[in-house]
Order: structure tokens, then sequence, then C-alpha cells
């Protein structure tokens, strides 16, 4: 890293205009295998099995061997793996389901749409996974399931959530949407519970061009379930055997994800070679007291679907604002945690109840990522928050 330090804007193009960046570009990946894709669609139209068929069942058995699972059942979405998830276990009114407070809505919203209760666990501050320390207190005879969200692309710290699980009896549910192909102590996503659910939505590692979701089990059993309630509960065709709902996975989004899995493994290097750059750029700039990067933990394998750094909070928004201004794109994953959402005060948690979820909220800030981002555009990102440094340093001078 050549160029010289603090100076914002010394990134320019041979245009003369600084370059903007994007939290995200679909654009590029499309563009590489946009032929394949391409021939993927209209196979599947030629065929006309549009709905399940041949294109499913194989994308099943891919993702299942890519993570080393016995089964893998497609569905609509994310959240329809989690609601697969908890309905083919037969959870629902009268039990309780322990998970972080910050992740995605979609986490809680499907434990309430079951009829459980979730109950809260308050997380690691520096992997903003659930705190393993903080669940073994919210065991009660009606806790059910654990669910860990592998938040940001790195695993939650499964060997005590194991431990609690077994002494209690309980089912380990990963939400695995933001880290298909990350790894705990060699193993994959896809392995590290009884259940685990992926999700296929553009965003996520393994993207579709809509909405898909996936789950993963080496139980039979559940697989069975899961797979009829996926189809309203039906086995035989039309003997409805259980209260299910329609989460299929569409055969031309699967068609689709078959053509993208093969490169998966090849995406996510690039993703982990942006995560050390960004390392290296925010430590040569002398960023990092200021900026905390990533940890990653021993035994695991970040997959970054997210590069999350934390700022003191009175800097965040106004770092945020300098950023956007300057034509950084960044976002806030989560910008409020679950407990404090309007649609669950009814539950009545209280502003201060998970105190390091809510500090993450309003700390943390992803920075662009995705695997075609450039060395020029990451330079360019952390020479904005550089600039903003600068700026903030001289009107305290
Ligand atoms: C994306 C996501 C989901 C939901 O997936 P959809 O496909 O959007 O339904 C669930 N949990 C987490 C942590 C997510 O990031």
């Amino acid at each position: 890293m050549e160029r010289p330090r603090h100076v914002e804007g010394s990134l320019k193009m041979s245009s003369n205009q600084p370059i903007n960046v994007p939290l995200c570009d679909l654009g590029a990946q499309y563009q590489e295998i946009r032929t394949d894709v391409e021939a993927a669609v209209t196979r599947v139209l030629n065929s006309g099995q549009v709905i399940l068929g041949p294109e499913v069942a194989a994308l099943e058995r891919e993702v299942a061997d890519y993570c080393g699972a016995a089964e893998g059942i497609g569905c609509g979405s994310g959240t329809d793996a989690l609601l697969l998830a908890l309905h083919g276990l037969e959870i629902g009114p009268g039990d309780e389901v322990i998970l972080p407070p910050f992740t995605f809505f979609a986490t809680v919203g499907s434990v309430l749409r079951c009829g459980a209760t979730p109950v809260f666990a308050d997380i690691d501050p520096i992997t903003f996974n659930i705190d393993p320390k903080e669940i073994a207190a919210k065991v009660t005879d009606k806790t059910k399931a654990i669910m860990p969200v592998h938040l940001y692309g790195q695993c939650a710290d499964m060997e005590p959530i194991w431990k609690i699980a077994e002494k209690n009896n309980l089912v380990v549910i990963e939400d695995a949407a933001q880290a298909i192909g990350a790894e705990y102590q060699g193993k994959k996503t896809g392995t590290l519970g009884g259940i685990a659910c992926f999700s296929f939505y553009p965003s996520k590692n393994l993207g579709t061009y809509g909405d898909a979701g996936l789950v993963t089990t080496d139980n039979p059993a559940w697989a069975a379930r899961m797979k009829a309630l996926r189809v309203h509960g039906m086995e035989p065709k039309y003997y409805h055997k259980y209260l299910g709902w329609n989460a299929r996975i569409d055969a031309i989004q699967a068609a689709i994800l078959r053509v993208k899995l093969p490169h998966l493994e090849r995406w996510t290097i690039q993703r982990q070679a942006a995560a050390e750059r960004y390392d290296e750029l925010i430590e040569a700039t002398r960023l990092h007291r200021f900026m905390q990067r990533p940890a990653v933990m021993e035994g695991r394998r970040h997959v970054y679907n997210q590069y999350v750094v934390r700022v003191p909070v009175s800097e965040r928004d106004t770092l945020m604002q300098h950023m956007r201004q300057n034509g950084v794109s960044c976002e806030i994953y989560y910008p409020l945690p679950l407990h404090l959402q309007e649609c669950i005060s009814h539950l009545n948690y209280r502003p201060g109840d998970f105190p390091i979820s809510e500090e993450a909220c309003h700390s943390v800030i992803a920075l662009p990522m995705f695997p075609e981002i450039t060395a020029l555009q990451q330079q360019r990102v952390v020479d904005v928050c550089a600039g903003y440094r600068m700026k903030q340093t001289r009107v305290a001078a």
C-alpha cells in the first residue's frame, strides 16, 4: 500500500471522479455466469417441470453434499426454512425457543408465527453471536430448542451450546441464512445442529434471482415431516396428515442455484481476501483503534456475508453520513434489537434488558462486501473513513 496515508480523495479514477462503492453488486456476478444461468432457466422452461421435480431434487442433493448433511429440503425462502424447522419439530404454543436479540427479524418472527414463545439470550460483544454463557439461565421445562444465528458469516460458539442442548434434551436449530460454507471445528454449517436453515436471498453468499431457501438435517423422520409440511402436509396426494402450507422452492430458482453452487467456494475465498484487505487497509491508515475489525475466532471459518466494524456510539451516525455523502454505501445490521420491536411489545421487554445487543445496534457499520469488490473500491472505502477521522481530529484540536 504505497499511497499516502489519510488523504481522502487521493483515490480518483483517471476521469478525476471519485468512485462510488455500492454495498453489494449483483451485476458483476451475473455477467460472469450469465450464459449458464440463462441456459438453466431455458432448460426448466422447455422441460415444463416448473414445480418441484428433478432440478429441485438435484439441488437438494448437491447442497446437502456440500454441507455434509444427509438430507436437504428446498423451500420458498429462509423464512420458510425456519418455519419448516419449527413446525417439523412440532414446536408450538406453550413451547419456548432461545435465540439472540441481535439478528434479522425472521429468526424471531418464525418462532412467533408457530405460536411458541421466544426467549432471548444476549450476544457476545466480539463475535455478535449468541453468548452460550447467557443461555443456561434461560432454559426452563418449556424450552424445546436453541436457535443460534451464525451472524455475518461466522459460526456461533457451538460446543457449549451442544452441551446445554444435550443436558436439557433440546434441539439446536441453526439459522445459517448468512453462513453457507462457514465452519466450526472443521464441520460446515448445515451439520452443526439437528436442523439448519439456509436462505438464498440475492444478497446471501449463495443467492438466487428471487426468493428461495433450504433446510438440512440428518434425521429422516424430521426430513419426511418437513417435506410433507412444504406441500400442505400432504402425504399421500390429497390426504393431509399435517397442517402445512405452500413452502415450495421454484424449479427455476433451483436450476439457477445449481449453476451458482460450483462457484461458491471461489466466491467465498474472494470474500475472505477482501476481508483481509480491509483488515490491512484499516491498520495501514491507523484506523484500527477507532474502528474495531471483525475477529475470527479459533477453529472457525468466517465466510463474510458482511464485513462489520464497530465504532464509538457517538461517532457511528456521523461517520455513516460522511461515507454516504462521499459515495460509499454502508448499512446497519441491525438498528433495533428484536426485543424492542413494536410487534412484540406484548412480551414486555425493556431497554437495558440485553445491553450488549443494544450497544451493538448503535455501534456497528457494514462496509461494502461482495466477491467482486476491487482493491480500488476498498481503498476508497477506507480513505473516506480516514478522511472522517482527520476531520474529527481537526475539530477537536
Ligand atoms: C436473510 C435471513 C433470514 C431470512 O431469509 P429470507 O430468505 O429472506 O426469508 C433469516 N435469518 C437471517 C439471519 C437472515 O439473514
